[in-house]
C-alpha cells in the first residue's frame, strides 16, 4: 500500500548561529521523528552524527554533509532537508534547495538578515520558493519588531505578513499575539532544553493584568499591520510576494509547534514537476526522482559513494528497477536507503516529496533523473557563479591516475567544477568554487581518498561569465581575461574583476557574456 500521507519538504535557511540546529532538534521533539539522515550538526555533545565523517569537519566543528530529517506532525509526513550552516558551502546549500517545496528563512532578532540569509533567499526567489519568515531568539534583546518588519520589505522586496505578533519587546516577551485567531499564547519561561512548548493560549478577555499594556500595545501594531496590507493572502505568498511571519524561541521551545501548523497548513506540497521536453510528471504518475547531492567517502572503511534524490512522483519500492535518465540504462535499487553513516536501513518505500539515498550508485550525477515507466528528464540542477579559481597539479606525476580519477569525482559530485582549457592542458586543470572553504575539501580528500596530493595555486580571478565557442575565439588574447570550458561543455569567461567583464562586454557587443546565477 503506497503511503499517502500528505508530504511537506521543506529548508531551513539562515546565517550561521542564527539557530538551526536548535529549531531542527526542536521540531524533531515535538514531531515523531521516523529516520533520520544524518541531519542535525554533531555539536558539542549533540548526537554524533554522520556528519562527522571528515577530519577538518570535525576540527572546524561545521557540517559538510547533507540529508534530511524525516518526521509526522498531526498526520503529516514532514521532511526537513538539512543545508550545511557554513558560508563557504554554499553551493552546496544552493543545490539542496531544488529539492523543497518552500523555506524557513530564520532570522535572529538581535541581528536582522545576514548576508548568508540574503544569499539563500535570492536563491529561493529565483527558484520561486516560497518562504516563511521565523524570527528567533526573541527571549532576548533584540530589534524592534516593525524594524525588523521594514528590513525584510527594503532589503528583499517581500511584504512581510505576520501571523503573530509579539507581545512584550524582545529580552520582555510575554508571547504572541495569533493574528488569525485573536488569541494570546503566553510565553512561559522554562529551562533550556525542555521538550513541552511553554505555551498556553487564551481569549483576549483572559490576558492577565500583567501583561494588559504589552498586550494592548501588540493590539495597536496588529491593527496598524492591517491597514498596511500585512494580513496573510494564500495566493500571493505562494506567488512569492508575501513571507508570512511568526516569532519564536528555539531554545524556549517557543513557536516550534506553531511553525508546524503553518507548514502544514500554508506550505506547498509536493506537485506535478515539468521535465526538459515541457512534458508534466503528475504526483500521482509513475515513479521518477531526480538527483540533488552526491557524497562519497562518508565511511573511510569501504567507499561509499551516496547519491541523494528527491522524489518527484509515483511511489518508490526498494529493489524496483528504474531507468537512468541521461543514459537510458537500467537501474537497480536493491541498495536504496533512507539512512546512512553508522545506522544504515534499508528504506522500502517513498512518496513524492521524500529524499531517498542509493549507495554505491556509480553512474548517478547531480542533476540526473531516474524514472519508471513513461520517460522524463528533469532539468538540470542549475550551477552557480564561482568566484575563487585555482589550478590544481599532481604533487607526484607518477600518481597522475590516481588525480585523474580524483578530479573527475569531485566533479561529479559538485565540490568544484572543473574548467579547462586547450591552453592549460590535462595536467593541471582550473578549479572553480563559490567560497573557498571547497578547496580545502578538495586538498583534503585528493590526499586521502585518492592517494594523489595537489598542489593549488590561485588565480587572480573572480568572475566567471558565460560565453560561447565564438566568444572563445574572440575574446583570446584579451587583456585579464581567460575562456575555458566547464565539463558539462560551457564556456566560461574569466574576469579579475567586475568592472573588466563589463567593459569586454562594451567592447565586445556581439560577443555573449552572460551573467551567471549569484551565488556567493
Ligand atoms: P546554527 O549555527 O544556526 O545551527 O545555530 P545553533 O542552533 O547552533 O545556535 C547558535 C547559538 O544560539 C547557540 O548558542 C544556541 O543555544 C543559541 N540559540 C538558538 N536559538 C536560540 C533562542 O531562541 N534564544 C536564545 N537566547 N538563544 C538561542
Amino acid at each position: 500500500m503506497p503511503d499517502k500521507r500528505p508530504r511537506r519538504t521543506f529548508a531551513v535557511i539562515s546565517h550561521p548561529d542564527a539557530g538551526k540546529s536548535t529549531l531542527t532538534e526542536a521540531l524533531a521533539l515535538h514531531a515523531r521523528v521516523i529516520t533520520e539522515a544524518g541531519a542535525v550538526h554533531g555539536k558539542g555533545d549533540r548526537r554524533a552524527t554522520v556528519s562527522d565523517w571528515m577530519a577538518m569537519e570535525k576540527a572546524r566543528g561545521i557540517s559538510i554533509t547533507s540529508a534530511a530529517l524525516q518526521f509526522v506532525y498531526r498526520d503529516h509526513v514532514v521532511n526537513l532537508v538539512d543545508t550545511p550552516g557554513h558560508s563557504d558551502f554554499s553551493e552546496d546549500t544552493y543545490r539542496v534547495l531544488s529539492a523543497v517545496d518552500s523555506a524557513v528563512m530564520l532570522v535572529d532578532a538581535g541581528k536582522g538578515l545576514e548576508p548568508q540569509t540574503l544569499k539563500l533567499f535570492k536563491v529561493c526567489a529565483l527558484r520561486g520558493i516560497p518562504v516563511i519568515t521565523v524570527i528567533n531568539k526573541w527571549d532576548r534583546p533584540g530589534l524592534s519588531p516593525l524594524a525588523l518588519m521594514d528590513e525584510i520589505e527594503q532589503q528583499i522586496k517581500l511584504r512581510p505578513t505576520p501571523l503573530t505578533w509579539p507581545v512584550g519587546e524582545a529580552g520582555d516577551f510575554r508571547g504572541v499575539l495569533d493574528r488569525r485567531t485573536g488569541e494570546f499564547v503566553k510565553y512561559t519561561r522554562t529551562a533550556g532544553g525542555a521538550t513541552r512548548a511553554p505555551e498556553r493560549r487564551m481569549s483576549a478577555s483572559e490576558v492577565e493584568d500583567a501583561d494588559a499594556e504589552a498586550w494592548s500595545a501588540a493590539m495597536d501594531e496588529h491593527e496598524l499591520l492591517g491597514l498596511d496590507e500585512a494580513d496573510h493572502d494564500q495566493e500571493r505568498f505562494l506567488g512569492g510576494e508575501t513571507t508570512p511571519v511568526m516569532f519564536a524561541s528555539a531554545l524556549q521551545n517557543f513557536g516550534v509547534a506553531q511553525l508546524l501548523d503553518l507548514l502544514l497548513d500554508l506550505a506547498p506540497a509536493p506537485s506535478a514537476t515539468a521535465g526538459v521536453d515541457g512534458s508534466v510528471r503528475e504526483v500521482d504518475d509513475d515513479f521518477s526522482a531526480f538527483v540533488f547531492k552526491v557524497q562519497s567517502g562518508m565511511n573511510s572503511s569501504h567507499r561509499d559513494r551516496m547519491a541523494y534524490a528527491r522524489v518527484v512522483s509515483g511511489t518508490f519500492e526498494r529493489g524496483m528497477v528504474v531507468t537512468h535518465a541521461s543514459t537510458g540504462r537500467p537501474f537497480a535499487t536493491k541498495y536504496a536507503q533512507s539512512l546512512f553513516g553508522r545506522e544504515t536501513s534499508a528504506v522500502e518505500q517513498a512518496s513524492p516529496g521524500d529524499i531517498i539515498g542509493f549507495v554505491n550508485a556509480q553512474a548517478l550525477r547531480v542533476g540526473d533523473t531516474v524514472f519508471d515507466g513513461d520517460p522524463i528528464d528533469y532539468p538540470p540542477v542549475p550551477s552557480f557563479a564561482p568566484e575563487h579559481f585555482m589550478t590544481a597539479t599532481a604533487r607526484d606525476i607518477g600518481r597522475y591516475k590516481q588525480f585523474r580519477r580524483g578530479i573527475e569525482q569531485l566533479d561529479q559530485e559538485g565540490v568544484v567544477q572543473v574548467l579547462r582549457s586547450d591552453l592549460r592542458g590535462d595536467q593541471s586543470p582550473v578549479l572553480a568554487a563559490v567560497g573557498p572553504l571547497q578547496f580545502e575539501v578538495v586538498e583534503e580528500r585528493m590526499t586521502h581518498e585518492f592517494n594523489s596530493p595537489i598542489r593549488l595555486t590561485r588565480l587572480d580571478y573572480q568572475v566567471a561569465r558565460r560565453t560561447d565557442e565564438d566568444g572563445a575565439l574572440q575574446l583570446r588574447g584579451a587583456r585579464g581575461c581567460e575562456v575555458l570550458q566547464r565539463t558539462d561543455g560551457t564556456y566560461l569567461a574569466l574576469f579579475i574583476d567586475k568592472w573588466r567583464a563589463n567593459n569586454a562586454a562594451r567592447e565586445n557587443p556581439d560577443v555573449l557574456l552572460e551573467e551567471l546565477p549569484a551565488g556567493g
